[in-house]
């Protein structure tokens, strides 16, 4: 019997290695990897330039705590203040810890404007993380269940909806913060619209609000630019990153601009292992070879053309709904729950998701080739014909 917290309902296969795309188990089956560890392998696997970065760091500094000055964090920081036009970063090692150092600094904001009980407006279908506060501005019901009492201070309107959000603004006075992800990952590859971007960065400024944008999947150049909310041209207040900054070293961070930007003092937050050296050293590999291999270009022509062929591939199908997505965050939408099809893809050497019951998901590493987004819209397309016809 496993000694494993049964926290996930795991598929009955263990890998053992990959390279590039593929990863192989430990029966020595091969398979194509379509999912990228949910959107954190942003080079795939066994990346030589990131194997190699992370051995010459391991070979110097692992860790040293944030009681003192670190070159890489440094450096970091100043790359993705030049990317992104935030204009502070604080590390920490996971998206929810990410999402929590926003809260907390929406919190610190609201008070200092003499907002006792500061509210933040958090979106239906949101995915925000596991930890209390995340948790509780994660619009799921399933997943708060159990869990109550949950974290006050969080008011859900629908996603897309301005005016929802400008009715909540007429009677809470409390409100300091709206927080959302450009792409919606968990809740179905959920796109907000750049008409509804742009008019919330303009109500966030009409109100004094902070605007927190949850880039954890959506961000690391999966759309197509470095980060989502930069396809409606909208700079937020606050932004997180995780999943894909460190291609698989896990690291987090909080950026903050504007009003937003010099309010934490010492003492206000802190992590012992943020932004050490080696998951620094990681990131800024990550960075480099996105931007010297041009893989934001990539995700963009690899992503619509992974969407085209599955259109192409799906045209007429009774019982796909839509086919939709932002560079290599690709949704599927069926008619019908389908979680089935992960183990089907399993059996057929293919690594995908079902999020939200009835969407395949798809989040292929910046490095997939044209050849494997072929392979892949072929194999696919071939398992969800399958799969309605039964
Ligand atoms: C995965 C995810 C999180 C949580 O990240 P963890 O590293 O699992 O804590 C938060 N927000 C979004 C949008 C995510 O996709």
């Amino acid at each position: 019997m496993s000694h494993l917290m049964q926290t996930y309902a795991r598929l009955p296969v263990t890998f053992s290695h990959g390279e590039g795309n593929r990863v192989t188990d430990i029966n020595g089956k091969t398979y194509l990897d379509a999912l990228s560890g949910i959107a954190v392998n942003t080079l795939g696997h066994k990346h030589p330039a990131l194997v190699k970065a992370i051995a010459e760091q391991a070979g110097r500094l692992l860790h040293v705590s944030n009681l003192y000055g670190i070159r890489e964090q440094e450096h970091l920081a100043d790359r993705l203040c030049a990317l992104s036009g935030m204009s502070e970063v604080f590390f920490c090692n996971s998206g929810c810890e990410a999402n929590e150092a926003a809260i907390k600094l929406a919190r610190f904001y609201g008070h200092r404007q003499g907002v006792d009980n500061p509210a933040i407006i958090v979106m239906e279908k949101a995915f925000h993380g596991r930890t209390l506060a995340t948790l509780s501005a994660t619009g799921n019901r399933k997943a708060q269940a159990g869990f109550e009492p949950l974290v006050a201070g969080f008011v859900r309107v629908p996603y897309n909806d301005l005016d929802a959000i400008r009715a909540v603004a007429e009677h809470n006075h409390n409100v300091v913060a709206v927080m959302l992800e450009m792409v919606q990952g968990e809740g179905g590859i959920n796109i907000a619209s750049l008409e509804f971007q742009r008019g919330l960065r303009q109500l966030c400024d009409d109100k004094g609000w902070l605007l927190i944008c949850d880039e954890v999947q959506c961000g690391m150049a999966r759309t197509g630019k470095w980060f989502g909310f930069q396809h409606a041209g909208v700079l937020p207040d606050v932004m997180t990153l995780a999943k894909g900054l460190g291609s698989g070293v896990p690291i987090g961070a909080c950026l903050a601009a504007g009003k937003a930007a010099g309010l934490f003092g010492p003492g206000n937050h802190g992590s012992t292992f943020g932004g050490n050296p080696l998951a620094c050293t990681a990131a800024l590999t990550t960075l480099s070879t996105i931007e010297q291999d041009g893989l934001l270009a990539r995700a963009e022509t690899v992503g619509a053309a992974i969407r085209q062929g599955l259109a192409e591939a799906l045209a007429g199908v009774a019982g796909v709904v839509d086919i939709r997505g932002q560079g290599l965050m690709i949704g599927i939408e069926l008619d019908r729950p389908c979680g089935e099809l992960v183990t089907r893809g399993l059996d057929a050497g293919l690594l995908i998701n079902v999020t939200a019951d009835k969407v395949v998901r798809l989040l292929p590493a910046l490095v997939f080739s044209d050849a494997e987004a072929k392979e892949l819209v072929e194999r696919l397309a071939a398992l969800i014909r399958a799969f309605l016809a039964a």
